[in-house]
């Protein structure tokens, strides 16, 4: 066994507003983890340099040196080249085109980096930390802006002939409903994500509709996921009509994928869910039910919510550099 052969993971969540990094144990335990703002309009060159510095400072924390790590996996937003570690394009990051990422971590840390989105290395943690411990096959599914998707199929993650697979927000659930970000209709983003859930609560407070959340709206008019479930818990009736329809939509996509890959267990996760979790779940279950083809195993497909939270990003880009270079 090389001297390797016990060394800790370095793992990295690199979102639109924040950096993250931590060093991780081969069992999935944080060691120690470090935090800082990104740098989002300045440039792939700036990021990456924060980047560079937090894993310096968590590896600082573990009393190592980055290069002592085994390997150390990262989760970036946007389309990702798995095999070559080059982020195609990040819609949230400006100047973001064909970024060699996984090289220049590379070099400038001196471990062998893998590159994977970010609800790719999500879903990949709680297939192996988290909700999904233990299972073969996994769907992730993510309302947020829009809804963030990712498949492990037999242990693997499907990323696709070119690394676009699992868009699940761009399944069409309603032909010719609401107009997605994409430009075409009725995907499930148009009609499940945080975003179309708002839309429709704005819309419906427009048109004069009675809501406690106009006194929980916070100072910039913003409807946080807090604020929704404080309404939902005062049995605001316009709040858990939406709520309903969003976890209706969202229990059609997950039959649709049970349907499609048969997944042991089917999670979701973010912070709408988190906040909702009462409201959403009950019906999300039962539509995916009476939509899974399998009658006889109905109740097998199992459908949970995430349990890593905001930590499901390190933890799953340190398994997966695991799962990549872990050599025995
Ligand atoms: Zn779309």
């Amino acid at each position: 066994m090389s001297k390797k052969g016990k060394a800790p993971y370095i793992g990295v969540d690199l979102g639109g507003t924040k950096i993250l990094a931590a060093v991780i144990s081969r069992k999935g335990k944080i060691l120690s983890e470090a935090k800082s703002p990104t740098p989002d309009r300045e440039g792939p060159e700036v990021v990456i340099a924060r980047v560079v510095e937090t894993v310096q400072q968590a590896a600082r924390a573990a009393e190592i040196d980055p290069d002592d790590a085994a390997g150390l996996g990262i989760g970036s937003p946007g389309v990702v080249e798995a095999a070559t570690g080059v982020v195609r394009f990040a819609p949230n990051l400006l100047h973001w085109d064909e970024v060699p990422l996984g090289r220049k971590l590379s070099e400038a840390l001196g471990l062998p980096v893998v590159v994977g989105n970010d609800v790719d290395v999500a879903t990949f943690g709680e297939y192996a930390l988290g909700a999904g411990a233990g299972c073969h096959s996994v769907a992730g599914i993510f309302p947020g802006t829009g809804i963030g998707g990712a498949l492990i199929l037999n242990g693997k993650l499907h990323t696709g002939a070119r690394g676009s697979a699992a868009e699940i927000g761009h399944i069409t659930l309603l032909a010719d409903g609401p107009v997605c970000g994409c430009g075409r209709r009725g995907c499930a983003e148009a009609l499940a994500s945080r975003t179309a859930l708002e839309r429709d609560l704005r819309a419906a407070m427009r048109f004069g509709r009675r809501t406690v959340l106009t006194d929980l709206m916070d100072a910039e008019g913003r409807i946080r996921s807090g604020a929704l479930a404080k309404a939902a818990a005062a049995n605001d009736l316009l709040v858990l009509e939406v709520l309903y329809r969003t976890a209706h939509y969202l229990g059609l996509l997950a039959g649709s994928i049970a349907n499609l890959i048969d997944p042991e267990v089917i999670i979701f996760g973010g912070g709408l869910i988190e906040a909702c979790e009462e409201w959403l779940m009950p019906t999300i279950r039962a539509t995916a039910q009476q939509h899974f083809i399998n009658r006889l195993d109905i109740e097998k497909v199992r459908i949970e919510v995430a349990t890593l939270g905001d930590h499901a990003g390190v933890l799953g880009a340190a398994m997966l550099a695991q799962a990549t270079f872990n050599n025995g």
